[in-house]
């Protein structure tokens, strides 16, 4: 049996997971929390029958106490809540399916409870990648990603006769040091707009920068999927995750999303991972690792693909990705800046506040008004975050 805790329930990832754990019964639900969506967190709850449940507001964890007085359970709330949810006694392992910089502490806290993470929460990398890396090599726990691309190129990795993401040298082949990646090869959809030049992204709407070709996703990384601000934290979680260089990570557009991401090797192979666009099969990987489990869902009918299509991205119009990698370069609280003016304006720009290119502006912004803090700990992050939010606040009005 193994046990999970999940952070983020309510959402695309989340349910998913839920969905998955629907499937086998040897996957129990320990503890789960969301937001604000009580009405379906009730659900799940009478369902998986968690220990531990957790919102986000103090008024909602009451009123969802009270729909639950019939099965005697506590519902906490805030910052200690998601702490109590990811570092629920009986869990193996805990699936950050929460959105946003906000699940940094939550992880962190799993992490030295021992807990091993399921990693989809892109954004505690970017933000707090060295805290996290160093604290899971420390307790020896697994990090595992979820992302899609992220899953594809842990996959392709086992391809090397090694097992890099951390915690994991005890799986590791003798040998593993002489077989070097010389490139991760990072494919993107390339979103909504791909293939529009900067002009013609003036005018577009919330409801067409939410209509994704390929993935049904939250809103927040299916806004930032239209930017391509998402390659760009993408690269910045690789970085973290599989410990390379920056540099060595190219980012390919493959509009059809049939090869999730790959590896190259010194010597010029390259082993890439397919499928179809189903995060299912990332998050029962993560959960099952190193066992593959049958997956209900299409497969790809490699009769009925005529072309796999590769694209270089357009820098000059989306520039997710090189604001990314600047932060990156630049390090210290600058990811977090980059970050966190991205939050800041994606929900800006879902509200109807901002357009879609200001999403860039902002960050730009953001970037050229800060004052790095090398090596940052944790509270150098989260007041880097709050920097960002009061200066873009006050420049902006929103
Ligand atoms: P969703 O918006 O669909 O879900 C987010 C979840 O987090 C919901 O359960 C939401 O609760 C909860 N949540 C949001 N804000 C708070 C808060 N302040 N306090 C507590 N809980 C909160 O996001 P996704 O599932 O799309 O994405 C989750 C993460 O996974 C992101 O980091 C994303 O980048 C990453 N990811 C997602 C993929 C996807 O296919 N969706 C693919 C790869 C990575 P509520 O429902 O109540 O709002």
């Amino acid at each position: 049996m193994k046990y999970i805790s999940i952070i983020g329930s309510t959402g695309s990832i989340g349910t998913q997971a839920l969905d998955i754990v629907r499937e086998n019964d040897d996957l129990k639900v320990v503890a789960l929390s969301c937001g604000k969506n009580i009405s379906l967190l009730e659900k799940q709850v009478r369902e998986f029958k968690p220990e531990i449940v957790a919102v986000s507001d103090e008024k909602d964890a009451a009123d969802l106490s009270l729909r639950l007085a019939d099965m005697n359970i506590k519902v906490q709330s805030g910052m200690e809540g998601l702490k109590a949810v990811a570092t629920a006694e009986n869990a193996d392992i805990v699936l950050t399916a929460i959105v946003g910089m906000i699940g940094v502490e939550p992880t962190l806290a799993a992490i030295e409870a021992g807990k091993d993470i399921a990693l989809a929460n892109k954004e505690t990398l970017v933000t707090a990648g060295h805290l996290v890396m160093e604290a899971a090599r420390r307790k020896g726990i697994r990090i595992l990603p979820v992302d899609s691309e992220h899953s594809a190129i842990f996959q392709s990795l086992q391809g090397r006769g090694t097992i890099l993401p951390m915690g994991m040298a005890d799986l590791a082949e003798k040998d593993y040091r002489a077989n070097k990646i010389s490139r991760i090869l990072l494919t993107a959809s390339g979103g909504p707009f791909r293939g529009r030049k900067r002009q013609e992204l003036q005018e577009v709407t919330v409801e067409q920068a939410l209509k994704h070709p390929n993935w049904s996703m939250g809103p927040k990384i299916t806004i930032d999927s239209a930017s391509m601000v998402n390659k760009g934290l993408e690269v910045i979680e690789a970085k973290w995750l599989f410990d390379t260089d920056i540099d060595d990570i190219e980012v390919l557009i493959q509009p059809q999303s049939i090869i999730h991401s790959a590896v190259e090797f010194e010597d010029g192979a390259v082993i890439a991972q397919l499928g179809t666009p189903d995060m299912k099969l990332p998050i029962q990987y993560a959960f099952y690792y190193p066992e593959r489990r049958y997956l209900a869902g299409d497969r790809l009918d490699f009769s009925k693909i005529s072309s796999i299509e590769i694209q270089k991205p357009d820098f000059d119009t989306f520039l997710g990705i090189p604001l990314a990698k600047k932060a990156s370069r630049t390090g210290g609280t600058m990811p977090t800046v980059m970050n966190e003016a991205n939050e800041h304006a994606v929900a800006a720009f879902l509200a109807g506040r901002i357009k879609f290119l200001e999403i860039y502006e902002m960050i730009q912004y953001a970037m050229s008004e800060h004052k790095v803090k090398e090596s940052p700990v944790l509270k150098d992050i989260l007041e880097a975050r709050d920097w960002t939010d009061d200066l873009l606040r006050s420049k902006y009005g929103v």
